[in-house]
């Protein structure tokens, strides 16, 4: 497998042999509010990264996030509507994975909330102090980037070229505008915890090398996030951590997802310009959401609109009504190349994830088996190995309604019908079919037959 590394600048080999296993961190939310359409393409993405690793290479991941639980943003949000911070952290804790769950993200093996990482983050930043890395000013204590040689060796920039207040905070106290908090004092109406340099609460930064220290160890494999994070977030993080360890990369690879865009903005809380996951769902199903975010490559910015929605309800009826006709396939035909597109299919995904490449073989096989169909030159035997295939792809990618099978006397009922129809008797017909419908299943007529299926 090869992958693109932010950190190289190249596409390289995932050199992990598979049994030893891929340390795997991905930067998780801030809970201050519902998440929206943008955070799902970062996180669609990598659950169907970690399962093509798991499934089809058969890697050992270990895949680890953290939640930000305490910020800036979630302090200004409880204090806007008169709750404790932890309340509103625990709320949208809660509704965060709930909506993971609901759009099928479901291969994190841990998720560390910061504030339970507290007595590690004072003990990173203590021995940043004595290695001459951090400096305490009043109580708060900074990170001097001055100190750091490779600062901006992520981001591709040098410390002289930064501008202050462009992303890095202005605040009284640093030594240097780009320094930034490893641990902010208290101040009035905020939460804190007892450090060495009194009264308060970690920098957003810290938290991060705090908990993949305790997981990890000081170095492991693949770190993750979105494009928007690299500077000054992750930069601070290798900041610290090869600081403190005097090893260095912090992580071997670094992947980084293009944002989802609207008319050509980051889709974002500040901009007032998301959707929330629950609001899309409340019109769309998730395999509808899924295929929106994997149907481009991940590294690119994807663009939202109306049409979008409506784009993968006809990709993904392709994709169904092919598997239908597949199912209903008995005669015994000549081979039909069936591995030379599912080889294809793989074969873009271990180039770095390529989406689009991967998805335009997939179609290419409907495109083809459907001629082969039409002409009933389709084996059984071959028919089974495309449904597999599918199968397996639907497993990484969740980009089809698993399908519940009726219940014999729905078929039976169903049975019955085709034959009234057949029989010309469509006033039977259309009785039974109405029967049908109140016990929650509907008939379509394809030009494959009648396909029974579940009213949603
Ligand atoms: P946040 O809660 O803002 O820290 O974001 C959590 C994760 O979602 C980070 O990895 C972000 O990079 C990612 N993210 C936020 N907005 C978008 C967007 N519009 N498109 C893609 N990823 C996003």
């Amino acid at each position: 497998m090869r992958i693109y590394n932010t950190l190289t600048r190249k596409t390289e080999h995932l050199e992990i042999p598979a049994s030893v296993g891929i340390n795997l961190f991905v930067c998780g939310p801030t809970v201050y509010d519902y998440s929206h359409i943008g955070h799902a393409r970062t996180y669609i993405f990598f659950d169907a990264f970690v399962k093509f690793l798991r499934k089809r290479l058969k890697m050992k991941i270990n895949y680890l996030q953290n939640i930000t639980d305490i910020d800036d943003k979630i302090i200004d949000r409880a204090l806007e509507q008169n709750k404790s911070w932890s309340d509103i952290s625990k709320t949208f804790y809660d509704e965060y994975k709930e909506d993971m769950a609901s759009i099928g993200v479901d291969s994190v093996d841990t998720y560390a909330e910061a504030t339970k990482y507290i007595p590690e983050m004072i003990s990173q930043i203590e021995r940043l102090i004595k290695k001459g890395f951090a400096y305490q000013s009043a109580n708060s204590v900074y990170f001097d980037v001055r100190k750091f040689p490779d600062y901006g060796k992520l981001s591709r920039q040098k410390l002289a070229d930064l501008k202050e207040g462009v992303r890095v905070e202005i605040e009284a106290g640093k030594k240097y505008f780009a320094d930034f908090a490893l641990w902010k004092a208290s101040k009035e109406n905020e939460p804190t915890w007892p450090s060495p340099w009194g009264e308060g609460r970690p920098g957003w930064h810290i938290e991060d090398t705090a908990i993949t220290e305790k997981h990890f160890g000081p170095r492991y494999n693949i770190h993750g996030g979105g494009l928007d994070l690299i500077f000054p977030h992750h930069e601070a993080e290798i900041a610290q951590m090869e600081s403190v360890s005097g090893l260095s990369p912090l992580a071997q690879i670094w992947i980084h997802t293009g944002m989802l865009m609207v008319n050509g903005e980051k889709m974002s809380k500040s901009l007032g310009n998301f959707v929330t996951i629950k609001d899309f769902l409340n019109e769309n199903s998730p395999e509808v959401l899924r295929y929106i975010m994997l149907s481009s490559h991940y590294r690119s910015p994807l663009d939202f609109t109306k049409k979008s929605a409506e784009m993968a309800v006809s990709s993904i009826s392709r994709i169904k009504d092919f598997a239908g006709r597949l199912e209903k396939i008995e005669n015994q035909s000549p081979p039909f190349p069936v591995e030379e597109f599912t080889k294809e299919f793989w074969k873009h995904l271990e180039d770095d994830f390529s989406m689009p490449q991967a998805f335009g073989s997939l179609f290419e096989l409907v495109k083809e088996a459907n001629k082969f169909i039409d002409s009933h030159s389709l084996s059984k035997p071959d028919a089974q190995k495309i449904i597999d295939f599918i199968s397996d792809v639907n497993d990484i990618f969740g980009i089809l309604p698993k399908e519940e099978h009726a219940p014999d006397e729905i078929t039976a009922l169903a049975v019955d019908r085709e034959k009234a129809r057949k029989a010309g008797d469509f006033e039977k017909a259309d009785e039974l079919r109405e029967k049908i419908k109140e016990f929650g299943w509907d008939i379509d007529d394809t030009s494959d037959g009648p396909r029974i299926s579940k009213i949603k």
